[in-house]
């Protein structure tokens, strides 16, 4: 580090992964499908010269010297054609440690014990209704060390742990029905095997599953219309994440996703004065929830996770952020409106760049009571959960949302199950019709392990701690 400064450097950070472990396990039909296992190892630098960043990695941390050297040419070159100059927002460089909560390390765990858990829910999947049926366990445990040119140095364990249960059907006429459930948790609680075991959040919903894909084999389609809809945390933690978390990661505010992601209808204007919401809706970044992919200790910027208001009583207020973005957007706004980084600066791996990532996007609970509750005081509506299919506007400005199961609601009770529930709106008019929002009884964080942005393409892990919504006047059935 103190090499590359003395050849120009402004700043420079290096990440080290010693040893990231990653097994993949998937059981269909009563079989071990595949197992899938993998080590990598690695080293990646980044260099800021004249404004322009310069980024190199290789696998072997023998490479050092080789790294920092192409970190820095590169550098050098792009400083030649540079649209924009990168200046990195202050901070206090921090020394710690974090390791996320995790009881039994799954890769201590016997792949046949490991197997042997995936068949026994395989096997409560199994049922004269069920056509195909799926589980999927992934766990990845890596340790991060992180120094830079300020002297920050910080090492990050972390433990994670995915899980999914896929039921399929088949209907007379040949089209497929499917309910699923992915392992989640309350917020609170460890990120090891222990989780994958806990019926609660994962084992015991199989027969839920298969109870509800018989209902929605025997359904009748959704019917068109104009309805109050009820999200359950399974579709509402994809109504949060494509329509309030990607919209408003900076970079993308500021155009630089364009060519992949995609931008956002929010401009640097909107804060402070744009009403994305109801009065019902606070949103917030908190990557410090005990237990969520959410939560890493600290970003690839070295800065401590933090736990910040995006959106307060519907008013937009802040944005996903880092240190180099929220310069830019101030000085292109022309007054300060991020005082300091959100946290949200991460990098997939060792040899990708940190780039604006959603942390735990979260919708505070509500004083509506619980799914009961809202169900009573609903005229008409109808309840959806289980995310088939999405289809979001470039720049998150409309949405349409299938879901795999959906219960009309008449005069305050469930009369029946439909199938291929679906509803779309715009953004803005959706989240403004926002009416009643669950207690934390209603709340659930669901895991996302499959978030894609960036080029080359970076998937991240994530969560979103989200309450049961109802919003008014929604167009279902198209
Ligand atoms: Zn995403």
């Amino acid at each position: 580090m103190q090499r590359l400064c003395h050849h120009g450097a402004s700043y420079a950070d290096v990440r080290f992964y010693p040893q990231q472990d990653d097994e993949t396990l998937v059981v269909m039909q009563g079989n071990l499908k595949s197992v899938e296992r993998s080590v990598t190892t690695g080293i990646g630098i980044r260099v800021l010269y004249n404004g322009a960043w310069g980024f190199a990695a290789a696998s072997s941390p023998d490479a050092l010297a080789t790294v920092a050297d192409t970190a820095l040419a590169n550098a050098k070159i792009a400083a030649q054609r540079l649209p924009y100059p990168v200046r990195l927002a202050p901070r206090t460089p921090v020394t710690a440690r974090y390791e996320s909560p995790c009881v039994i390390d799954p890769f201590s765990v016997p792949l046949e014990e490991k197997v042997a858990l995936l068949m026994e829910v395989d096997k409560q999947l199994s049922h004269p209704a069920v056509a195909q049926r799926i589980v999927y366990m992934n766990a990845t445990r890596r340790q991060v060390i992180f120094m830079d040119s300020d002297g920050a140095q910080i090492e990050k364990i972390i433990h994670e742990i995915f899980a999914r249960m896929i039921a399929i059907g088949v209907e007379a006429n040949g089209m497929s029905q499917e309910r699923s459930y992915e392992l989640r948790n309350k917020g609170a609680g460890t990120r090891g095997w222990e989780a994958f075991q806990d019926p609660a959040y994962f084992t015991g919903q199989a027969p839920r599953v298969v109870d509800e894909l018989q209902q929605v084999l025997a359904a009748q389609p959704c019917p068109r219309d104009t309805r109050a809809v009820i999200l359950l945390p399974g579709i509402m933690f994809l109504q949060t994440h494509e329509v309030i978390g990607h919209a408003l990661e900076l970079d993308r505010i500021l155009g630089y996703e364009l060519s992949y992601a995609g931008g956002s209808f929010v401009t640097l204007e909107d804060f402070g004065t744009l009403r994305y919401g109801s009065d019902k809706l606070t949103v917030r970044a908190d990557a410090t929830v005990p237990n969520s992919p959410g939560s890493f200790g600290y970003d690839d910027d070295g800065i401590p996770c933090q736990n910040y208001v995006l959106i307060e009583n519907g008013m937009l207020k802040s944005a996903i952020t880092s240190r180099q973005t929220i310069l830019e957007a101030n000085d292109k706004a022309g007054h300060t409106i991020f005082a300091s980084s959100g946290g949200c600066a991460r990098a997939c791996g060792f040899n990708r760049v940190p780039l604006e990532r959603m942390t735990n996007i979260n919708i505070d609970a509500g004083a509506d009571g619980t799914l009961d509750d809202i169900i009573a005081k609903t005229e008409r509506g109808i309840v959806m959960d289980g995310a088939r299919s999405w289809s979001i506007g470039s720049n998150r400005e409309q949405f349409h949302f299938a879901c795999e199961i959906g219960w009309l609601v008449e005069d305050g009770r469930i009369t029946r199950v439909v199938k291929n529930p679906t509803y779309g709106m715009d953004t803005l008019p959706f989240w403004r019709a926002l009416s009643a929002v669950g207690d934390e009884r209603t709340r659930e964080l669901v895991f996302v392990p499959n978030c894609g942005k960036g080029l080359p393409s970076q998937i991240m892990h994530l969560g979103h701690f989200v309450p049961v919504c109802r919003f008014e006047n929604v167009p279902i059935g198209n």
